[in-house]
């Protein structure tokens, strides 16, 4: 169910779009009407056209570090951005409110925390930070974007928002390895019965028990490391010889003597769904074809992640691997949408450089919009 956020009223001027022919009728008047009332009389569910709908200067999709960002910036500059979290659908595919950095543990290089941050905690200010300073932001995921003309038109369900410019920040899901017994437990699978993409949710269910990780990056060490708290051994299991992760994440993991690697191996099947439980392994060694068993009672899959474009496939630029086409570092192939952080960048996929994108894409939008005045144009020759 929706829910909509709202701030403290901020000691910021909100400068609304009222009286500048922005509103597709009846709510210029908008900072005289209750916030409280202003979806109820601006939104309208099952969106027609020619049906009075607000039109805001700027949605934001997406609240992990660009989105948040990209909400300071925007509402620091008046621009009262509407911020739409993703924060339900949580589950295998969808990622809640806060992005990736909810299910993880140390944050240790994001600047300004000597000795690092938690990541939902993390995300808990910026989240306090942007409602300091006016962001309106709904809790619910974007089922539906029109691109095609301005403004643009957002669906949460039924209800419909529009807005003039986009930043979409919608970040990227866990990867999973196409394994049948992936599916979830009511599927007749283990997905949430023993097969997991998050330790520092579901590691404390495998306290006592021999454990196998799947992925050979930063998050597979990392999860390993973090599993050894709860688990007597962690297995990784890479399907090379040599770890992706940084230097720092693979000494760690050579160091502790919870963690056992598996090179050269994948995973071939997952035991047993007939029993509702991680039983254990059957391995694949990929140089000599042989296979052996690994007797494990729980999977964490940490093989990366793919960028959440399927609202934007046939509206956007996208690259082959899914990730949004930018220029000018945060626009994309249509004019006044943005994209900023996992959803754009495939190389860095760091807090920050996610934190800095949404900066840019807020400066962007902001000039855009102020350049523009009263007019909405399709497309213009610079962009
Ligand atoms: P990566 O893409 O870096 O690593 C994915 C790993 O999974 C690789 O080792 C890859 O193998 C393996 N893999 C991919 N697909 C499969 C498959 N189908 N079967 C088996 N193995 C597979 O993703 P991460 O999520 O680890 O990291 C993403 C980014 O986030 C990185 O930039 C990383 O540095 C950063 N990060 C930083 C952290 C920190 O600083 N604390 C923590 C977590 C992430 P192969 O190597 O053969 O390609």
């Amino acid at each position: 169910m929706k829910k909509i956020l709202l701030p403290a009223r901020p000691s910021v001027n909100l400068d609304a779009d009222e009286g500048r022919g922005y509103n597709a009728g009846g709510c210029s008047g908008f900072p005289d009407i209750a916030l409280e009332n202003h979806h109820r009389f601006c939104s309208v569910p099952g969106y027609r056209k020619g049906q009075s709908v607000m039109v805001h200067r700027l949605i934001i999709l997406g609240s992990g570090p660009a989105g948040y960002t990209a909400a300071l910036y925007a509402a620091r500059a008046n621009l009262r951005p509407l911020l739409i979290d993703g924060g339900v659908g949580r589950g295998q595919e969808l990622l809640g409110a806060g992005g990736q950095l909810m299910i993880t543990t140390d944050v240790e290089n994001y600047p300004g925390f000597e000795h690092g941050i938690q990541g939902p905690e993390l995300m808990h200010r910026m989240r306090q930070q942007v409602l300091r300073f006016g962001t309106e932001i709904v809790e619910d995921l974007a089922t539906r974007v029109d691109l095609s003309e301005r403004p643009f038109r957002v669906w949460v369900n039924e209800q419909v928002y529009q807005a003039r410019a986009l930043i979409i920040a919608t970040g990227a899901s866990a990867r999973w390895l196409g394994l049948p017994e992936e599916r979830p437990v009511w599927e007749g699978g283990l997905g949430g019965a023993g097969i997991s993409a998050c330790a520092t949710c579901d590691g404390f269910f495998f306290r006592g028990k021999e454990v196998a990780v799947v992925g050979g990056g930063d998050t597979a060490m990392e999860e390993a490391i973090y599993l050894t708290n709860h688990c007597t051994r962690v297995h990784v299991i890479h399907r090379r010889d040599a770890l992706r992760a940084s230097k720092i994440m693979q000494d760690r993991a050579f160091r502790n003597p919870k963690i056992t690697f598996v090179w050269n191996s994948v995973v071939e099947k997952v035991h047993d769904p007939a029993q509702k439980r991680v039983t254990g392994l059957t391995l694949r060694d990929v140089k000599t074809g042989e296979t052996r068993e690994l007797a494990v009672e729980g999977l964490f899959v940490a093989i990366g992640h793919k960028p959440n474009t399927d609202l934007f496939v046939g509206q956007l630029q996208l690259d082959p691997t899914g990730y949004i086409v930018t220029h000018h570092d945060v626009r994309t192939s249509r004019y006044a949408v943005f994209a900023a952080g996992d959803v754009q960048d495939s190389e860095y996929r760091q807090a920050v450089t996610a934190a800095g994108s949404g900066c840019m894409a807020a400066i962007q939008a902001e000039r855009l919009l102020e350049a523009e005045g009263d007019s909405m144009p399709d497309s213009a020759p610079d962009w």
